[in-house]
């Protein structure tokens, strides 16, 4: 479970209800606010073998990783770590403080002598190629990344995991999985019987590699829809199997205009972030997750490397992309579309189905 930013009285009963209910993993990082503390707070009482924490800190703070990490030991009120992940290697220079003379992995391996940290992982909202080439380095024993029904662009490292033996946690599924709390009513209709929520879950823990997925609960009433995925395990029942049939039945609604997503147009002159503009495109118009599309697209040009690349109105349409799309897409016209509809102020209009 990770906790969001929310009222601490909150966030304390949201824990309590999540060890009620038999969730034992919390996982937080020293960059969301005061969460560590919150955490410390929450589960200070509860016998420490019930569950397991993993906190995370980021390599660019590699001449204080030490420090840093007793930081969290004592927000989080424990003298060990379960679990520590390297957070956000998302490129080569994240890659860099990692391994270089005096980076962060000479201090965790030290902290891990001491028994201050007990399994070390990685999390990466980076390119699919850098997730790849940190877990090939044989440092680590899990990975922490982004894989959706939504968003299936890390399948590969998901597998690869397996392979390696890796742990693999599922960063936000709901929330970055296409914040699917407020899932859009036809979005809910298509999945019923179930929520999105669930249907999201059961879609990523039916791959065999998955080790774990997060919660992210604001609020102790909100757990019912994981707990109705918590109820089955393995592969997607038929009933299951059916609804992502009439998921993926909707990209039909794109006809040639629908992204595969096989990331061959880039590089892009411009840093523009060709396939997720259009991914956030397709979620708009197949499943109307407008709103969530706004909420992802305004994070270009905000977000460094934790969400890379401009907006598309950057594009000079030098048609570099073009030759390079085995789908013959008109790239620059479908930027300039996804732009219009993420930029458009609540309940205005300016494309058809
Ligand atoms: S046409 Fe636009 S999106 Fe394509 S490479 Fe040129 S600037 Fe980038
Ligand atoms: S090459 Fe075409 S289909 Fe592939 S990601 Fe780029 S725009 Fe989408």
């Amino acid at each position: 479970m990770q906790l969001p930013d929310v009222a601490e009285d909150q966030a304390v009963a949201t824990v309590h209800r999540a060890m009620e209910i038999g969730i034992n993993h919390y996982e937080t990082a020293r960059g969301y606010a005061n969460s560590e503390e919150l955490l410390g707070r929450a589960l200070k009482g509860f016998d420490r073998s019930r569950f397991f924490l993993t906190t995370k800190i980021t390599p660019k703070h590699y001449q204080n990783y030490r420090k840093y990490i007793e930081e969290s030991l004592t927000r989080l009120q424990t003298d060990y770590l379960d679990n520590f992940d390297l957070h956000g290697i998302n490129n080569d220079e994240q890659l860099n403080y990692t391994f270089m003379k005096g980076g962060v992995l000479e201090t965790v391996r030290k902290a891990m002598s001491e028994g201050l940290i007990r399994h070390l992982g990685f999390s990466s909202h980076g390119p699919l190629e850098i997730i790849l080439k940190t877990m090939e380095t044989g440092e680590f024993e899990s990975v922490n990344l982004h894989y959706y029904y939504f968003n299936q662009r890390n399948l590969q490292a998901i597998k690869r995991a397996g392979e390696l033996k890796m742990g693999v946690l599922i960063i936000s599924p709901t929330d970055k999985g296409g914040q699917l709390h407020k899932a859009p009513q036809y979005l809910m209709e298509l999945t019923s019987p179930y929520h999105p929520i669930t249907i999201n879950l059961r879609f990523c823990l039916s791959n065999p590699e998955v080790t774990t997925v997060t919660v992210g609960a604001a609020h102790p009433d909100e757990f019912n829809p994981h707990i109705e995925a918590a109820k089955y395990s393995g592969a997607l029942t038929e009933g299951e199997q059916e609804i992502i049939e009439r998921l993926n039945l909707q990209y039909k609604k794109l006809g040639g205009t629908l992204c595969t997503l096989c990331h061959k147009c880039l590089p892009c002159p411009e840093q523009i972030n060709i396939p997720e503009v259009l991914r956030l495109r397709n979620l708009a118009l197949a499943f109307n997750m407008v709103e969530f599309g706004k909420y992802r697209y305004k994070m270009f040009e905000n977000a460094d490397h934790w969400f890379w690349g401009k907006k598309a109105t950057f594009c000079t349409r030098c048609n570099e992309c073009l030759p390079r799309c085995p789908e013959r897409l008109n790239i620059p016209d479908l930027l300039a579309q996804a732009h219009a509809i993420f930029s458009l102020d609540k309940g205005k209009r300016k494309w058809s189905d």
